[in-house]
């Protein structure tokens, strides 16, 4: 099952400069033509499945305003142990 990510945008920051859209590796960022900031840009968000939450969005964004998540699997615990019981 791929790695699902997500991010949130902070509105306040984002001055969609674009910087992150052009370094997404699976290009999913896209800019909200629909919504300004409270400064007036158009802020980025994500417009299709496929982010991985690898992080390189917020690692190049000059306003830190980008938060990464990342769906960990859950990690399959054995209902009893080797030894019985
Ligand atoms: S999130 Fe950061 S890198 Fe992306 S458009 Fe906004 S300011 Fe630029
Ligand atoms: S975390 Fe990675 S895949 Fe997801 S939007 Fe950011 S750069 Fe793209």
């Amino acid at each position: 099952m791929p790695v699902r990510g997500w991010i949130e945008v902070n509105q306040i920051y984002c001055k969609g400069c674009e910087l992150c859209i052009a370094e997404c590796p699976q290009q999913v960022l896209s800019l909200d033509m629909d919504h300004l900031t409270p400064k007036g840009y158009h802020p980025v968000h994500l417009v299709k499945d496929g982010c991985t939450g690898c992080a390189i969005c917020a690692i190049v964004c000059p306003e830190a305003a980008l938060t990464v998540f990342r769906e960990t699997p859950l990690r399959a615990t054995p209902l009893r142990t080797a030894a019985g019981a």
